[in-house]
């Protein structure tokens, strides 16, 4: 076992603070990662604040969170054939899966039928608690390493490794591309980068924002249009108008509302993950033979598209870069809904 580093919520939520712990020692196809970068999401919030319990078999406290990971490679076990001392990898939101359903060998590791290993708060195959990004080192199979780009910077690339391949792999799963309009509700961390790359696709984007506070920043991004939804007279303008709505609220509202912006065979996907449950109608979606569905991350093989994607297309995150020590600080204006657009740590901090 190797000595780490970190922040962690000690008990549900606790405000984070520092925290010393262990990893495991690299296996024969362990890579070890220098973290230099670990990207704020809404879910760290969540699950330290146990919001999710009545979803999930259990939360592990102490809990470091952090699954956008970045950083460079310290060492290799001596089987890794991937990765060399030196490049710029990244680790996402599951660290390991079954291997063997039918999931993991389509690349779906993220919906493994046996159980996807989360990258913290979860149990890894010898039940041990899986500890997160925001600490020095991770230790990870190759396997479910992700190569991150060349040519763009490592802090602003952080945050694709969840926030980006959550919205890319439904706008390519509902075929976002030339033609099709798009809607993205909330221009949070997710749903800067749907604008992004629903924009890089060729869709046409429109922004659902609660106000019109972050209207500039959402034309800057690539929206073709930006309306508040707190103005009711959005509803009406855009009745029937989307093939595609990418809900990435965190907090309820009413889907039955944005349903109704989808024309006929449209759907809506949701990827935010509120505490509670949100009343669903039926006439909602037989109107227009509309569809309701959810979409959680994306595998290793798509993960690594997107990437690659965003490297050749220059799509990086607009982030906030900040010591650790502001973790807490981060958290409460995450949840004011005042982020632009993404916090990430910089894990050089955690030496003070
Ligand atoms: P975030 O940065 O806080 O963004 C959420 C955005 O939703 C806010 O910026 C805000 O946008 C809007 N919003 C917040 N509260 C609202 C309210 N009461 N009414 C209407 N709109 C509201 O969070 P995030 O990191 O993007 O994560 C978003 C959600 O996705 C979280 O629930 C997270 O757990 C979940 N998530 C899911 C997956 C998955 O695989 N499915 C992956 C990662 C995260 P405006 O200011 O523009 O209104
Ligand atoms: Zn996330
Ligand atoms: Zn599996």
């Amino acid at each position: 076992m190797s000595k780490c580093k970190g922040y962690a919520a000690l008990e549900a939520r606790a405000p984070l603070g520092p925290y010393s712990f262990e990893r495991r020692e690299p296996r024969e196809r362990d890579i070890v990662i220098d973290i230099k970068y670990c990207g704020v999401c809404h879910s760290d919030i969540h699950q330290t604040r146990d919001e999710w319990s009545k979803y999930q078999e259990e939360s592990i406290f102490p809990m470091v969170p952090g699954h956008e990971i970045a950083g460079i490679v310290e060492a290799v076990g001596n089987k890794v054939t991937k990765y060399k001392v030196g490049d710029k990898v990244g680790v996402g939101c599951f660290v390991d899966s079954c291997r063997t359903c039918s999931e993991c060998r389509q690349g779906l590791e993220q919906y493994c039928t046996v159980a996807t290993i989360w990258t913290y708060n979860g149990r890894d195959k010898e039940g041990q608690p899986t500890y997160g990004g925001y600490s020095d080192k991770i230790v990870v199979d190759e396997n479910y390493a992700l190569r991150m780009p060349e040519n763009l910077p490592l802090d602003a690339c952080a945050p694709l490794l969840c926030a980006g391949i959550t919205l890319y792999s439904p706008l390519k799963h509902w075929n976002a591309g030339l033609g099709k309009k798009v809607a993205i509700i909330g221009l949070g961390g997710l749903g800067h980068m749907g604008v992004k790359l629903a924009h890089a696709l060729g869709a046409e984007v429109t922004v659902l924002s609660q106000s019109l506070k972050k209207q500039a920043d959402g034309k800057r991004l690539g929206a073709d249009h930006f309306y508040a939804t707190s103005d009711p007279e959005t509803f009406t303008n855009l009745a029937s108008y989307f093939d595609l709505i990418v809900n990435t609220v965190s907090a309820q509202i009413d889907w039955n509302e944005y349903l109704k912006l989808l024309k006929t065979d449209g759907a809506m996907v949701i990827v935010g993950l509120p505490e509670k449950d949100i009343p669903l109608g039926a006439f909602s979606l037989t109107a227009r033979r509309r569809s309701v569905a959810g979409s959680q991350i994306g595998g290793i093989r798509e993960t690594q598209e997107m990437l690659d994607f965003c490297a050749k297309h220059g799509v990086a995150c607009d982030i906030e870069v900040m010591p650790i020590q502001k973790i807490n600080e981060a958290y409460e204006r995450v949840l004011k809904s005042d982020v632009r657009y993404r916090f990430v740590i910089d894990m050089a901090s955690l030496e003070k």
